[in-house]
């Protein structure tokens, strides 16, 4: 029996099967998929290994699992199968401050790792909004940004090396100073589909001498747009570049009294980090740039605490949202910044179009646009209507040259949509990379390609 084949390997409290148990690892932050046939905590490595093996005996497909705040469906079992939740490896293996780097287990939460050498100087960059409790795992396997993804680089800038598992449960490791292919940045943003992350060499950083965050504010959001595009044109890239519009500003600043202004179109969070002594300069520089592109206020933090209750509140957005609707859908695209102010026409167009509040927060400096669309799941019409505009969006950036994802990955959802953007023959490249590491596609199917294999399908062919 397969549960017993695990308990044997893990120990019983390391493997869960009741139906209520089982059912806390069906879903993500986007969806519901089937009920796994088991879930287990593997401890360590070779725990991973173990089950890996199990589910190759059993014909069972293999899902990693970080914290499950995935926005595509990523982590759900689509096909059922054995969910591996890293909850339990957790630890920060190694901590190297001259080299500045660290080994990390893969359910490290995001923010954890920041906080446990903090004392040191360095820091880990990306910060993702989820950082609270998105592990490092998750993040690797997903390419996650964030708000300082727009100096700092994504996760994969951050990566020097992995320990994976393979599809026969065999470890191998790969580092970014290797001869021949670069593994590691090709296991980066796989999410899960090419191999499981069991540790993660991460690069750190050192923490700026000085760091400074101003509010400016727009009367509209294609006003501010404007001026994101100035900012980088002028060859400054802050730090941080972030977008909220009067919706999501007013429910930002009712959850957290952070000080957002409510009375504008549009309000910009810029950060920038490094020399004190450069500080000034950038500062009227930057402020200079918005004025000229209709900047209605300007405003600099003035204390530490400032600083943390604005960024609080902009990493805390998402939930604010509980204030304006009991349910959202959050929409991830990435365009060029210079389309931005067309993008978010097309947004507020096809919201009013289909009589929705939407709300903006989002990666601006990158040109990541995370529309909001509120609604209420108990109204079906709700719920069509924002399925529809959600894919009216996707269409709309493209249309503009855009993305289908900026950051959240592809995951179930959006796999559909990979043929938008992607030809037969670019999909079948990507297939061939799949079929070299995963050639059973037992790890985590239905994810990324678009369907047309049913799950039986994605079984060994010898079952
Ligand atoms: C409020 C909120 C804000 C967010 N903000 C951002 C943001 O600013 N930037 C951003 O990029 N994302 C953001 N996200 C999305 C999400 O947090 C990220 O995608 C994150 O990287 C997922 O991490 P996780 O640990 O929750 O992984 P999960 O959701 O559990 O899994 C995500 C994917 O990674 C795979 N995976 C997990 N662990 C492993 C492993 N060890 N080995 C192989 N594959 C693995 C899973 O199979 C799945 O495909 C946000 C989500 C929420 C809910």
């Amino acid at each position: 029996m397969l549960h017993e084949r695990l308990i044997d390997a893990l120990g019983a409290d390391a493997v869960k099967t009741a139906p209520e148990d089982l059912a806390v690892y069906a879903f993500d932050a986007y969806t519901t998929g089937r009920l796994p046939s088991a879930v287990v905590l593997p401890r360590s490595t070779n725990d991973v290994s173990a089950v890996v093996r199990i589910a190759r005996a059993y014909d069972e497909p293999i899902v990693p699992r970080g914290a499950g705040t995935g926005l595509c469906g990523g982590a759900v079992p689509a096909c059922g199968g054995i969910v591996i939740s890293f909850t339990r490896m957790n630890r920060l293996l190694e901590f190297d401050p001259v080299r500045r780097r660290a080994r990390v287990q893969p359910g490290l939460v995001n923010l954890e790792l920041s906080k446990q050498i903090a004392s040191s100087g360095l820091f880990y960059a990306p910060d993702p909004s989820s950082q609270k409790v998105s592990t490092i795992g998750g993040n690797v396997a997903t390419n996650a940004g964030g708000p300082h993804c727009l100096s700092y680089g994504t996760t994969v800038n951050h990566v020097l090396g992995l320990e994976i598992v393979d599809e026969r449960g065999d470890v191998f490791q790969t580092s970014i100073d290797d001869t021949g292919y670069d593994l590691t940045s090709a296991l980066v943003g796989s999410e899960g589909t090419l191999g499981i992350v069991t540790a993660v060499w991460v690069r750190l950083l050192r923490q700026p001498e000085s760091t400074r965050v101003w509010l400016a504010t727009f009367p509209d959001v294609e006003a501010a747009s404007d001026a994101v595009s100035a900012i980088v044109a002028n060859g400054i890239v802050p730090t941080a570049l972030e977008m909220m519009d009067r919706t999501a500003a007013r429910a930002v600043e009712a959850a957290f009294h952070a000080g957002y202004p409510t009375d504008c179109g549009a309000v910009l969070l810029i950060e920038n980090a490094g020399y004190e002594d450069d500080m000034q300069a950038c500062e009227s520089a930057l402020a200079a740039i918005a004025r000229e592109r209709g900047a209605t206020s300007w405003r600099a933090a003035r204390s530490q605490n400032e600083r943390d209750a604005l960024w609080a509140g902009r990493k805390g957005a998402a939930g604010a949202m509980g204030r304006i609707s009991p349910n959202y859908y959050l929409q991830d695209v990435c365009v060029r910044r210079s389309t931005l102010p067309k993008a978010l026409h097309a947004v507020e167009e096809i919201a009013r179009t289909y009589r929705l509040t939407v709300a903006n927060v989002f990666h601006a400096g990158d040109g990541n646009l995370h529309p909001m669309l509120c609604y209420d799941k108990r109204d079906p019409s709700q719920v069509q209507a924002v399925i529809e505009s959600g894919n009216e969006i996707l269409r709309a950036a493209i249309a503009l040259g855009g993305t289908v994802s900026g950051e959240h990955g592809i995951g179930f959802e959006k796999r559909e949509a990979m043929t938008a953007v992607y030809s037969t023959d670019d999909l079948a490249a990507m297939a061939r990379v799949r079929d070299v590491f995963d050639p059973q596609r037992v790890l985590n199917p239905e994810k990324i390609f678009p369907s047309g294999s049913a799950c039986p399908e994605v079984r060994p062919q010898s079952a």
